[in-house]
């Protein structure tokens, strides 16, 4: 494609993409597509002759757009904001039209201190304190990964260097069972085994049963195992459970383990002064994950990764071939060495096109906003009869249940997933139907999640949700 074609076909897409955004809330939130009906379309093989591009954009009106879930719907209450501002998506479109990749400071000074100035703007909106030492990852999952790598090489003294884990006692990993799936994934790819990533009870609150967890550490020790890391969530998948930083670090220094913090969701909260205490105790911590792709509005992907010991980042991940040493080193950071894959994107430009053009205020208001609805949501939700919240409302997250009167446990169950579906299959709004374990009687139910905070929600849209929620419930209260 010549510079003319792509001025031609871009604008084209600009448009696409503004009429889409404009337009996203006429649509059904959630795809009613079947399996297969996408790939159906396709042709088996590639072209042999071009395309127009005009024939590619006929087909994303026509095939794609209408078989979509729409993420930036108003009404998308499923999951969790995976916000894509269109600030952002312009910082995406100029990381890939200049083709900029980094591998060294040299291969593309701007990508590495871009990147370098956005983890310190971050940092300080986050009220981080000055030693911790950030880099862009593309995934939370990843930085736990690096996380753990990291725990494993500093308790096991560089065992990467000698025997690798076998060469040592047993090391074990520790979180609770409400952590995302990815810890136990990055725990298992780290090289630990199932049998030494141990899953802790939670209090009523959903938050680790730090109790417990001492008497894990204590009976681990006693049998010759290490503890090796803690990974605390700031803000769990299912119910944004908070588990206290504070005792964690506590245990932390105590067990000489490393302490890794899961805020990739609620971590964008710390943007707001008032919502801090929710990781109090976070500077003891080793390092920390959040991602702005996911409520704050970066388009995906784009993970932020914390440490407090950024030499031993690199050391556990540096590679030092000769064809990638430049004068520079030494003075600039290589991230090539602050994680797994050697080339990197242009992720900071995301960052720094959404930061400059909304400005820290914006942002601030409209997290507030949204944490104010749920709060709204919470107050309906209590003040009528059979309604139900199963978990605290920490942020911006409901569990809900609407319980009929003479309902069995197993009625109730399978009428949550219907109510849950009808909705969605309504194109009305998009909910999640989870499952949420009784803390006290280990019982396992159905909730519906409700998770607000698109960036176009606003009260009006989470007063029609609540009353869809009332219609589609309404012959059994
Ligand atoms: C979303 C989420 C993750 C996984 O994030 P990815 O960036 O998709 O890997 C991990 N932990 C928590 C608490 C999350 O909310």
């Amino acid at each position: 494609m010549t510079p003319e074609e792509f001025r031609k076909s871009g604008h084209e897409l600009i448009e696409l993409i503004a009429a889409y955004r404009e337009s996203v809330g006429d649509l059904p939130v959630r795809s009613n597509a079947k399996v297969g009906e996408v790939l159906d379309q396709l042709p088996v093989h590639a072209p042999l002759s071009p395309e127009s591009p005009d024939s590619i954009i006929e087909d994303i009106h026509e095939q794609i757009i209408p078989r979509m879930t729409h993420w930036q719907h108003p009404s998308f209450y499923a999951y969790f904001p995976s916000n894509a501002d269109l600030s952002s998506v312009l910082g995406d479109l100029l990381s890939s039209g200049l083709g900029q990749l980094g591998l060294n400071w040299e291969s593309s000074p701007p990508l590495t201190e871009i990147e370098q100035r956005m983890c310190e703007w971050l940092r300080h909106m986050l009220g981080l304190a000055d030693s911790w030492h950030g880099v862009i990852q593309d995934t939370a999952s990843s930085a736990t990964l690096v996380a753990l790598l990291c725990a494993r090489e500093r308790t096991s003294g560089f065992s990467q260097m000698r025997g690798g884990v076998r060469d040592g006692p047993e090391l074990m990993v520790y979180s609770s069972s409400q952590a995302h799936s990815s810890i136990g994934k990055a725990a298992l790819l780290a090289g630990f085994g199932r049998q030494s990533v141990r899953s802790c009870a939670v209090r009523r609150d959903f938050s680790i049963d730090t109790d417990v967890l001492r008497e894990m550490l204590e009976e681990d020790l006693a049998a010759g195992k290490k503890p090796c890391a803690i990974v605390a969530c700031t803000g769990t998948t299912a119910t944004t459970a908070m588990d206290d930083i504070e005792s964690l670090a506590q245990l932390s220094r105590e067990f000489g383990c490393w302490l890794h913090v899961d805020g990739a969701m609620a971590g964008s909260a710390m943007i707001l002064p008032e919502m801090r205490h929710l990781w109090h105790g976070i500077e003891q911590a080793d390092s920390i994950v959040f991602n702005p792709h996911k409520w704050l509005g970066v388009v995906f992907d784009c993970s932020v990764y914390y440490v407090r010991d950024s030499e031993h980042l690199v050391r556990v991940m540096s590679t030092n071939p000769s064809y990638l040493q430049t004068a520079a080193d030494g003075l600039a950071p290589n991230y090539r060495d602050w994680g797994i894959p050697l080339g990197r994107r242009f992720r900071a430009m995301k960052l720094w096109w959404l930061l400059r053009t909304e400005g820290v205020d914006n942002l601030q208001a409209r997290l507030r906003r949204d944490i104010a609805n749920a709060q709204w949501l919470e107050e309906q939700i209590n003040d009528q009869p059979h309604w139900r919240l199963l978990a605290p409302v920490q942020l911006q997250t409901l569990c809900v249940a609407h319980e009929p009167p003479a309902m069995t446990v197993a009625q109730l169950d399978q009428y949550t997933q219907q109510w849950c579906e009808a909705i969605n299959k309504s194109g009305l709004a998009m909910l999640t139907p989870a499952m949420i374990v009784d803390p006290d009687t280990q019982a396992s139910r159905w909730m519906v999640r409700v998770s607000i905070g698109a960036l176009d929600t606003t009260r009006e849209h989470v007063e029609r949700l609540w009353q869809t929620m009332q219609e589609y419930t309404r012959n059994n209260s």
